[in-house]
């Protein structure tokens, strides 16, 4: 039966992908906090207007993406992303006064794709807003933060920064006129979206997913060549602050973003490992954005990163927990074990309690759940108020008394 699966591009998150869920979402807010980037929670819908006005008409996401819907007089859209959401409840929780503000989110997006190996409909992001800040060093803040965040997820060795610069508004429109001189030579084998675009938004062609246009797109003029004075010296500051850091960023001069809001900096961490959808991080500054939304000027930088995709990359052992597997031998020492696993638990260990079989069939489950230790706890050791422990990696066995139990247990804590 249909309705007996999910959705098309949907997922449930099972236990063991939660965990590694959860190992980007602390390790990525406990980073965050360190910069100064508190926690923000916007709900997942709004007016489709928040998005139409600032993602721009002819963005793939707004043409093609978005989920709305109609309820009585509203017209309601799924949020495809975090960015707009969090300038939006700026302005309605008068926040501007407090600029400049830092920000992290996490959560589902949700955009009409086709469902392939890290492209869902249903998605996760983890991303950050720098808001109220001009200078070149906010831009450096921002992906050094992403370049954490990443480095402590251990992915350091595994990502690429690619970066860019789109320049300020004088030099995308001298820009769009070399584009569009360039690109009008082959409006015939432009994909019907990039006709339009050629129009509305031809520095979106930069950005098309189509095969045919990326070979034109791939002699197209660079932008970096229309850069005014001003926005070459800002480029150039964001890359001394990288270097100055010791962040290794990779030059991209054809790096553009798909959205109509940004200007100066767009960067990317990338991977090889994923295959098509190499993006794992993406972002840049976005000073357009509140007055696209009817707001007042406000420069703004920011990134968003794929939970998915990041959990694809990391670890997965290292987000295992490995508890401590209790064992009783016999009816008498049930009760005992019973009353150990509550105050283990209650001390903060992890433990796990398996409620039926024999002893043999209790060591499978231990090793099986990749216990660090098992304890067993028989009618001999009950007299003696003592418990087997037995060392899960080594085989190595002692014994403990009960009342020493506890501190016995704390060597393997580090190893959690
Ligand atoms: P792409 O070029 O892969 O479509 P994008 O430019 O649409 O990416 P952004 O809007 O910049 O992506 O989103 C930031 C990050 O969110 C991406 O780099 C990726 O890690 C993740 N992401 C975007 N769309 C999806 C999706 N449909 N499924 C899973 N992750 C996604
Ligand atoms: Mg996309």
């Amino acid at each position: 039966m249909a309705t007996l699966n999910p959705v098309r591009g949907t997922q449930d998150i099972l236990p063991d992908e939660h965990r590694l869920f959860a190992k980007v979402e602390d390790t990525a807010r406990a980073v965050a906090a360190r910069y100064g980037y508190g926690e923000i929670s916007t709900p997942i819908f709004e007016f489709s207007e928040v998005f139409k006005r600032t993602l721009g008409e002819t963005s793939d996401i707004v043409t093609k993406e978005m989920y709305s819907f109609e309820k009585g007089d509203d017209r309601l859209t799924l949020r495809p992303e975090g960015t707009a959401g969090v300038a939006r409840a700026v302005m309605s929780n008068g926040l501007r006064q407090h600029l400049p503000l830092k920000f992290f989110y996490r959560g589902p997006m949700f955009r009409y794709e086709r469902p392939q190996k890290g492209r869902r409909r249903q998605f996760h992001q983890i991303g950050v807003e720098l808001l109220g800040v001009a200078e070149p060093l906010g831009d450096v803040e921002a992906i050094a933060l992403g370049h954490h965040i990443l480095g402590d997820l251990g992915l350091a060795d595994k990502v690429t920064l690619e970066i860019n610069s789109l320049g300020d508004t004088e030099s995308r429109h001298a820009y769009r006129e070399r584009l569009v001189a360039y690109l009008s030579q082959f409006t015939n084998q432009l994909s019907e979206d990039s006709k339009i675009r050629l129009d509305k938004n031809p520095l979106r062609i930069l950005d098309s997913k189509d095969e045919g246009d990326r070979r034109i797109v791939a002699e197209a003029p660079l932008l970096g060549d229309s850069l005014n004075d001003a926005s070459r010296a800002f480029f150039d500051a964001v890359l001394a602050g990288l270097a100055a850091l010791g962040i290794p960023a990779q030059l991209n001069p054809r790096l553009v973003r798909g959205l109509d809001y940004y200007s100066h900096t767009a960067f990317e961490f990338t991977t090889t490992a994923l295959g098509a959808q190499g993006t794992v991080l993406a972002g840049g500054r976005y000073d357009g954005l509140f007055e696209m939304m009817g707001g007042p000027a406000t420069p703004g930088i920011g990134w968003a990163a794929g939970i998915e995709r990041l959990t694809m990359l990391i670890d997965a052992a290292s987000a295992e927990p490995r508890p401590i597997a209790l064992i009783p031998m016999g009816a008498a020492a049930e009760l005992e074990t019973l009353r150990l696993s509550h105050s283990l638990r209650h001390a903060g260990f992890n433990v796990d309690l398996g409620y039926a079989g024999n002893m043999k069939s209790r060591m499978k489950r231990a090793d099986k759940i990749k216990a660090l230790a098992a304890v067993i706890i028989g009618d001999n050791e009950l007299q003696r108020c003592a418990a087997t422990v037995r060392d899960m990696d080594s085989g190595v066995q002692s014994d403990v008394s009960l009342n020493s139990l506890e501190q016995h247990l704390t060597r393997y804590r580090e190893r959690v």
